[in-house]
Formats: C-alpha cells, structure tokens, sequence
C-alpha cells in the first residue's frame, strides 16, 4: 500500500489507502521501487504444448501500408518462445484512431501495452484469460493504532481480481476472522473483486 495518490484520493489523502499494483515498468510514487510484471495469458501455442504467453518488452505490430489499417499486440510463447498475436484493430480505416493512440502503437508506449492488455473487449475478442499470479503487490500504510473506527480506501490501480478478506487480511495484518469482525462494508468479502472500495475499520 502506499499513503501517497493525490490524483486518485484527493480529500482522503490524511487517511490509510491501500493499493493494489502491477503491470508495466512505471515507478511506484514514494516506494522507489519498480512495479511488477504484467500477467501472463493462456495462449494456444502451434508449435509446442505450453499454453501460456508473455508480453515481453510489449510491442505492437502496426500494419500502416495504407488502408484499412490492423494492429496487433504480440505475445510470445512461454515454452519455445514463438511469436503470436493479440488482434486490436482489424481492418478499421486509419482515420478512425486518434493521432496519438497510433503514435502510442508505433512507439511500443508501455502503459499502452498494459491498457491494452488488460482491456476486457481485447481479452474477449482474443479469448484469453490474464494469469495474475504472482504478479502483483500490495503497498499497504502501517495499521493504524486508532481512534477507531477509520475509513480505508483500497485502490486498485490494475483490475486484479483479488477476494476483498483476502486482501484486508494481508494488508492489515488481521486473521480472516478478525477482518470478518472487524471491517464493516457494503460488499460481499468473499467474492473476487477488481475495481475500488472502501470499507470502515472498527
Ligand atoms: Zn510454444
């Protein structure tokens, strides 16, 4: 977790934030430390049996020979390394893609890679599932020692999906019955979960 993410929090900025990272090389505010990598994919590989993909050093392959115009994310087999591709535009006319998010596919723009990746219309059409294992860290403020109760915010900063009891008990370093006791939320605890929540800590 980290206590700093002023363009997120604004106005809670004086209270605990927990942060959920992962993804491209971006350095993580106040940490001085580097994010982790992006997930892996399952990837039907036609030259060996591993099914699982990589991004590596993220590159797309932009076909701009005129129109219409295709854009692929590649991947590369985890067991023998063979290059696949991951469709993001398919024959759509140049035009209809902003100047700069061409210049992002042109220039491998990392956290363009990431978002691209991790973008649920991408995943379906390509029908490939993110591998989050081992791939993700939580920056977590030092729990508070009161007055109680506090409100916590937890900040997914990557759509992991993560069960929100799992998450609370290594953040704040409360045994699951203790967080069952103790977090007071609107959400179902045990139920996977990716985006943003707030919960009251008593
Ligand atoms: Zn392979």
């Amino acid at each position: 977790m980290v206590m700093s993410c002023s363009s997120i929090c604004g106005p809670l900025l004086e209270r605990p934030v927990g942060r959920v990272s992962t993804g491209c090389p971006v350095m993580v505010k106040n940490k001085g430390r580097w994010r982790t990598r992006l997930p892996l994919l399952t990837f039907a590989c036609v030259d060996c049996p591993c099914t699982l993909a990589h991004t590596g050093q993220g590159r797309f392959r932009v076909n701009a020979n005129g129109e219409p115009l295709h854009v692929c994310l590649l991947v590369n087999c985890v067991g023998c390394d063979r290059t696949g591709e991951l469709t993001v535009h398919d024959r759509v006319p140049v035009r209809s893609l902003p100047a700069d998010l061409l210049d992002g596919y042109t220039a491998n723009a990392p956290d363009l890679v990431a978002h691209t990746l991790m973008d649920p219309w991408i995943v379906w059409r390509n029908r490939f599932t993110l591998l989050w294992d081992g791939c993700w860290e939580l920056h977590a403020p030092t729990p508070s020692q009161g007055p109680w109760p506090v409100r916590v915010l937890v900040v997914f900063d990557d759509p992991v999906p993560l069960r929100p009891e799992r998450l609370l008990a290594q953040g704040l370093g409360l045994s699951r019955g203790e967080v069952a006791r103790r977090v007071k939320t609107d959400i179902p605890l045990n139920r996977r979960r990716q985006r943003d929540f707030s919960f009251l800590l008593v």
